[in-house]
């Protein structure tokens, strides 16, 4: 398989995922948003599918800056500005690189978080999706030079849903979650968990 079609893959993969999980994203956003997450989260993957074989084309960097444009205008929300941040910031970080190494990975990721902070001024512990993707930085940081890739890629996924689940047991001080208070612990973070669907998916596929 080329490198185009294992990105497509990849792509329609993370997006039928988001997509087959709109009515749980939108009932957990029920309990301590708006309810909006997965109708959010899945019209804006639905787009990106319908633009792959334009999104497949283009350089890495390409991709994550079209991913994030089409994120940003079409996800709408919280969320559609964070992940769009997030991924446009991960497609500037990119400029120039071709191709993902484990190292890519990695600096992509950063970049994300660093996209992300700027944009929601939200640190680990806030409850939300920061919750699940800092975590897997910090195990591949840490990791990425000690284990096999196989074992890297399980580890993530497992450190990704402990993460989302720890999500239960914060209380929300940023967000649409945070007007609720107290009445935030209890329940998942919707991004938390729309954040560790993306990154199972993307482990599983890799
Ligand atoms: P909205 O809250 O505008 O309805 P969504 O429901 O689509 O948007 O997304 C809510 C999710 O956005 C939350 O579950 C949380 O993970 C994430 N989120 C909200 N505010 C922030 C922030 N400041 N930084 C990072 N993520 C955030
Ligand atoms: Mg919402």
């Amino acid at each position: 398989m080329g490198k185009k079609e294992k990105i497509e893959e990849i792509i329609l993969k993370i997006s039928d995922e988001i997509i087959k999980n709109e009515e749980y994203l939108t009932d957990l956003d029920r309990k301590i948003g708006d309810g909006d997450h997965g109708v959010n989260m899945a019209r804006g993957f639905a787009e990106i599918k319908n633009q792959v074989e334009l999104l497949k084309d283009l350089s890495l960097s390409d991709l994550f800056k079209k991913m994030g444009m089409i994120l940003l205008t079409k996800v709408g929300g919280a969320s559609g500005a964070i992940y769009g941040t997030a991924f446009m910031s991960a497609g500037t970080n990119l400029m120039s690189k071709e191709d993902i190494t484990d190292k890519t990975i990695v600096d992509i990721l950063k970049s994300m978080i660093d996209g992300i902070q700027k944009r929601g001024k939200a640190i680990k512990g806030e409850k939300t999706m920061l919750d699940t993707i800092i975590p897997v930085y910090d195990y591949l940081l840490e990791n990425i030079d000690k284990e096999s890739r196989e074992k890297l890629k399980e580890n993530i996924v497992d450190v990704a849903r402990k993460s989302m689940e720890s999500t239960k047991d914060i209380l929300a001080t940023k967000g649409r979650a945070s007007y609720l208070g107290e009445r935030s612990m209890g329940h998942l973070d919707p991004g938390a968990v729309s954040s560790y669907l993306m990154i199972k998916v993307f482990c599983e596929n890799l």
